[in-house]
């Protein structure tokens, strides 16, 4: 039986974050009362005239400069001619052919622990179409909002870099980390303002031809782009392997089953009557906004990774998590320009600050009642020796719920960290008494048990206990020495 190699493309359609849609004055927000949100043009009605949003092109500029795509100068838009209830034009205004705003770029993808580079055919702009919805009783309704919402498509090279669902799945979760960090998009696919096709076919491994290709919709996740790729190509081979042709065509992805369905046959270009848009001009570009766009881009996520791993000692861990949004990896660089530790800042980051977070199901840390400030403090709280790390742990959770000060909740908690000789010697000897038989263990020099005894000792003290004081005098009451 032969090896197979997949060779995966990716379409993927992103929701432009403009105030307003791509050729007419209507608001561009998800949701909305249906069709409250449209006007003659973006309902295509006879005689109206689209007027373009410079916003949405600057987006688009923005993002193919971030994948450094090649700029065309010069690009028009093309009426692609189709009937669907969703498009009430009967056409959708898209740039087609040879002039994209960008073009042959490429994006570097840490999958597997190295780093894919993904080549980039072509970044163009298009508009949004309407949106069914079929109801209970048996009647389709539909809602023109999203009619003429400015769209971005983002199109892979072909031959095709990518040859894992794994691949796919991390090209696709760095794609929308850079979209969300230029500010094009807000990237949720459960809403729909992030899509993805992606196009499959397997081959026998080191071949140089291509197996037949299909094409995957409904994909909602990315835990459901990861497991539809996996499945199409075990399909794939199955059908190879049994001797069968694969068919070119679309499949639509069931999650709850698992599986795929073929949709329909593939259309070809030709079937779409592809005519350049009378009615607009051409987008034209000066060297000069290209320059300022360029000028304007923000640290891209893969570069902040690398910074953050250099200019603060993270391991590549921490820093991958970190930079994950814009927003977190600017907030741990709060944390630390006023003072914190980075490793520390990090930790608390990552660990139960984010636990809290998700918990809570906050979409930011922004939106929770910890500032950086409060981080910071917690952190040298504890470094100074005033509250001991288990301690730490329920005050963060105090200052989540309340939004108090980390001093004020460890001054109204009585939480202060205990080194005492009195109290601890105190705390010590109840903890032995009430455990005579790991006592005895530890006298027998079983220290294995020695932290089960500690850890009696915080939680007669509610955690406030100096820990290595407390193992000290267990020693010195047991007549063992610790180290
Ligand atoms: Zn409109």
């Amino acid at each position: 039986m032969a090896e197979w190699e997949a060779c995966i493309g990716m379409e993927v359609h992103a929701e432009l974050l403009t105030d307003s849609k791509m050729f007419c004055s209507c608001v561009n927000a998800f949701g909305g009362e249906p069709n409250t949100r449209c006007c003659p043009v973006c309902t295509g009605m006879p005689g109206s005239l689209p007027v373009m949003n410079r916003k949405a092109v600057e987006m688009v500029l923005r993002t193919a400069l971030a994948l450094n795509c090649e700029i065309s100068m010069t690009s028009i838009f093309h009426r692609k001619n189709y009937f669907y209830p969703d498009l009430p034009k009967n056409y959708q205004i898209s740039q087609y052919g040879d002039t994209p705003i960008g073009k042959r770029g490429w994006l570097d993808v840490p999958a597997n622990g190295r780093i894919v580079r993904v080549h980039i055919r072509r970044v163009h702009l298009e508009e949004d179409t309407g949106k069914l919805f079929h109801l209970p009783t048996g009647e389709s309704a539909v809602d023109y909002n999203r009619s003429g919402v400015p769209l971005m498509e983002i199109v892979t090279e072909f031959p095709p870099d990518m040859h894992s669902a794994e691949e796919a799945r991390a090209y696709l979760e760095t794609l929308r980390s850079v979209l969300v960090y230029l500010g094009v998009c807000d990237g949720r696919m459960e809403q729909g303002s992030l899509r993805c096709e992606p196009n499959l076919s397997v081959r026998p491994g080191g071949g140089d031809t291509f197996g037949v290709k299909t094409e995957l919709k409904n994909l909602n996740s990315f835990r459901a782009v990861q497991r539809g790729i996996e499945y199409e190509i075990q399909r794939h081979i199955a059908v190879l392997e049994s001797g069968g042709k694969v068919v070119q065509e679309t499949r639509g992805w069931n999650d709850e089953r698992g599986e795929s369905f073929s949709m329909r046959t593939k259309e070809y270009e030709q079937d779409y009557r592809y005519f350049p848009e009378p009615d607009l001009v051409p987008v034209q570009f000066s060297e000069e906004w290209i320059e300022q766009v360029r000028a304007s881009l923000p640290e891209l996520p893969l570069t902040k990774r690398q910074r953050f791993i250099e200019q603060y000692a993270l391991p590549e861990y921490d820093a991958t998590l970190l930079v994950e949004d814009r927003c977190t990896a600017d907030y741990f660089e709060e944390v630390v320009a006023l003072g914190a530790e980075p490793k520390a800042a990090a930790n608390w980051m990552n660990g139960d600050l984010a636990r809290l977070i998700n918990a809570a199901g906050i979409e930011s840390v922004r939106e929770c009642k910890v500032t950086p400030r409060d981080l910071r403090d917690l952190i040298a709280l504890v470094q100074k020796g005033t509250i001991t790390g288990s301690v730490a742990k329920q005050v963060l959770e105090e200052v989540f719920q309340t939004g108090a000060e980390p001093s004020q909740v460890v001054q109204a908690k009585g939480l202060t960290q205990v080194s005492d000789a009195d109290q601890l010697i105190a705390w010590v000897r109840q903890a032995i008494e009430e455990n005579p038989d790991a006592a005895e263990k530890v006298r027998n020099g079983k220290m294995q048990t020695l932290q089960f005894l500690v850890g009696q000792v915080m939680k007669l003290s509610r955690g406030r206990a100096n820990p290595n004081e407390v193992r000290r005098l267990i020693g010195e009451e047991l007549g063992v020495t610790v180290e």
